[in-house]
């Protein structure tokens, strides 16, 4: 499952990896945490399907607890196996904005150091150069209540709107063209 979206979008969301419900539609994010998800964008003006949304592994990583097949986090090797797929899809893409949920999508991008709790909300320069953010992934949110819900939900519609005002920055003026090209026009 490799992702889905507008394949010009201005934004791209990397999840970690899919869960059961993607697994069996071959979507990313159409579960409980994508209802979610699609809540988050839509509060910065974000339909979902003006973005691209993937993950950093393409396949549903799993374990058996002897009853049935559980979701796991995805291991670094598989990540490293999937990374030139998302890779190319960045290129193809050539997003404004990448938006990491949750540490292991972020840890992908910058590295095992990367602390979600300390530098979600921070730009980083991701790969192609774009610039890239990381916030709560949804799930996690979906596991909390009460009080510590409702500061954490505070931090994530700060990188929200943190997006926004990257996107509703003038876009970043294209190359000067190089001297060799601009010559073939003169006369
Ligand atoms: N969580 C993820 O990280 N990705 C999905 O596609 C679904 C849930």
């Amino acid at each position: 499952m490799y992702g889905e979206g507008d394949a010009c979008a201005a934004v791209m969301v990397v999840g970690e990896g899919p869960g059961e419900t993607e697994d069996e539609l071959g979507r990313p994010f159409v579960g409980r945490a994508g209802a979610l998800l699609d809540k988050m964008l839509l509060a910065i003006g974000l339909p979902r399907d003006d973005v691209f949304i993937c993950n950093t592994v393409k396949c549903r990583p799993t374990y058996d607890d002897g009853v049935r097949l559980r979701n796991r986090a995805p291991a670094p090797e598989e990540m490293a196996n999937c990374r030139e797929y998302l890779d190319e899809q960045i290129r193809i893409v050539r997003p404004r904005v990448l938006l990491c949920l949750g540490a292991p999508s972020a840890k992908s991008f910058l590295g095992p150091k990367f602390s979600i709790s300390r530098q979600r909300g921070h730009w980083f320069v991701g790969p192609e150069g774009v610039p890239l953010i990381a916030t709560f992934h949804p799930a996690y949110l979906l596991r909390m209540t009460g009080g510590e819900l409702e500061a954490t939900k505070r931090l994530v519609w700060n990188d929200l709107k943190a997006i926004r005002t990257k996107l509703d920055e003038p876009p970043p003026a294209p190359p000067e063209p190089l001297v060799e090209q601009a010559s073939l026009f003169d006369s």
